[in-house]
């Protein structure tokens, strides 16, 4: 569609300036933000315009800032249009009646991030970027790496060189120019916005952030279509630089503004590791000022101390009445194995931050048990193994025969799990489970 774009503003002082790889206002150095002109999208952006659509995030392309109208052109890996899950097990062990997960650990290199790059990357080939770059916490260096194998670019990403060892591989396999750094996320992003001031690089979460971040708004849009044209009456989502849970509720209400779906109410929360929870802390002290912290949590994909949209988040939790939640590595773990158990998904630490602060929620009484909830699951849990290996419950291996068998599970473990001997942590209730 010609003429949807109407340039960028300002979300501090309002001024507005032209489509351009930039992403801070020259006045007062405030973030900017795509601005859209609704008017026209609405003549366009029908329901069946939307469902004839391509069967990824670009059935949403009229509200996402790349100008190409041919699905032909765009390059992508069929990112986006993920399950929608009715959680009725979760549910109920949670006491809540009407939950969903969103199911984002099955994008194509699987974690949400793949949103963001497929917008990020287009919008780059469109200002002629040869480079593209990101730093990461690492989910993002395995999207941008795989995109940039894609779109045919030069691709660097820039990590802290402590992740887990799905991440480095996850991104590594595709033969980015690959740099590793002795520091936090928050140290990279510095070395890499220094970086970009020299180098004509397209930095996915820097110079390009103001189009980047509206990826995340199609999170917004598949829940309310998955949910039969409605918004939810509540999100949970994760938050590293509080970037996703602001654009979830942007795409809602821009759904509402066009007339896709009818004008609701959508309480947001927002969901951190205790190790790295600045935007919580400011939510629960009640102040509007995001104090900096130095990361120390299992959830590294959401290990960001000083939080580029922490502010914003911190915002809309408020204003939406949401609540926030930090959560500590033993609830991370215990998150992602009741997820595991429940719903048959496998997501990774930001997962179980997103189900642990559910759980704590919904035993508050903070979401009422018939209130309409989804909750946001952003990344796959076979890149961080690390965290659950430990909780994995295992006996010693046997021959493979029936007597072997017998002796071991029917007999032994049995008596072992009755006696506490048993090497499982709670043998006694997997076997309850299974007879
Ligand atoms: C990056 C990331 C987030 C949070 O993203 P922000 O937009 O920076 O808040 C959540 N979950 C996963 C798995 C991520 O990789
Ligand atoms: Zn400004």
């Amino acid at each position: 569609m010609k003429d949807k774009l109407t340039g960028l503003v300002c979300k501090e002082c309002g001024a507005q300036s032209p489509i351009a790889p930039r992403h801070y206002c020259e006045e007062c150095f405030g973030p900017l933000e795509v601005e859209y002109n609704y008017e026209r999208i609405r003549e366009v952006m029908t329901r069946e315009h939307i469902e004839y659509g391509p069967l990824s995030l670009w059935r949403y392309r009229d509200l996402l800032p790349v100008e190409t109208d041919q699905p032909d052109n765009i390059v992508s890996l069929q990112e986006g249009f993920t399950p929608l899950i009715r959680a009725s097990r979760l549910g109920r062990e949670l006491g809540l009646k009407n939950l969903f997960v969103k199911n984002d650990a099955v994008n194509p290199t699987y974690s949400f991030k793949d949103r963001v790059v497929a917008v990020a990357v287009n919008r780059a080939l469109e200002f002629g970027f040869k480079h593209i770059a990101c730093p990461s916490t690492g989910n993002l260096a395995c999207a941008v790496a795989a995109y940039g194998s894609v779109a045919g670019m030069k691709t660097l990403v820039f990590m802290p060189a402590d992740l887990e060892q799905g991440k480095i591989v996850g991104a590594g396999i595709y033969q980015p120019f690959l740099v590793r750094v002795n520091g936090s996320y928050d140290d990279v992003n510095r070395l890499c916005s220094e970086i970009a001031e020299t180098m004509n690089w397209a930095f996915v979460n820097i110079n390009i952030r103001p189009y980047y971040s509206e990826g995340s708004k199609t999170l917004g849009f598949e829940i309310a279509e998955q949910l039969g044209w409605r918004a939810p009456d509540h999100i949970v989502a994760p938050m590293a630089s509080g970037s996703l849970l602001t654009k979830i509720y942007k795409g809602l209400r821009e759904f509402m503004q066009i007339g896709l779906i009818p004008e609701a109410r959508v309480r947001m929360s927002g969901a951190q590791g205790q190790g790295c929870a600045p935007i919580v802390t400011a939510v629960q002290e009640n102040s509007d000022i995001i104090r900096p912290v130095k990361p120390d949590t299992i959830a590294k994909s959401l290990a960001i101390g000083n939080p580029a949209d922490g502010y914003y988040a911190w915002k809309i939790i408020k204003q939406t009445g949401g609540c926030a939640e930090a959560v500590s590595n033993g609830e991370i773990i215990e998150g992602i194995r009741l997820l595991a158990r429940t719903e048959g998904i496998f997501t990774e630490t930001a997962g179980g931050v997103t189900i642990a602060a559910l759980a704590r929620l919904a035993s508050s009484g903070a979401i009422a048990p018939d209130e309409l909830t989804v909750a946001c699951v952003t990344g796959n849990g076979l890149k961080t193994q690390e965290a659950v290996t430990g909780s994995i419950e295992m006996c010693d291996p046997i021959e493979p025969d029936i007597e072997a068998f017998d002796e071991a599970y029917i007999e032994d473990w049995m008596i072992r799990s009755a006696t506490g001997l048993c090497p499982t942590k709670n043998g006694t209730e997997v076997l309850a489970r299974w007879t």
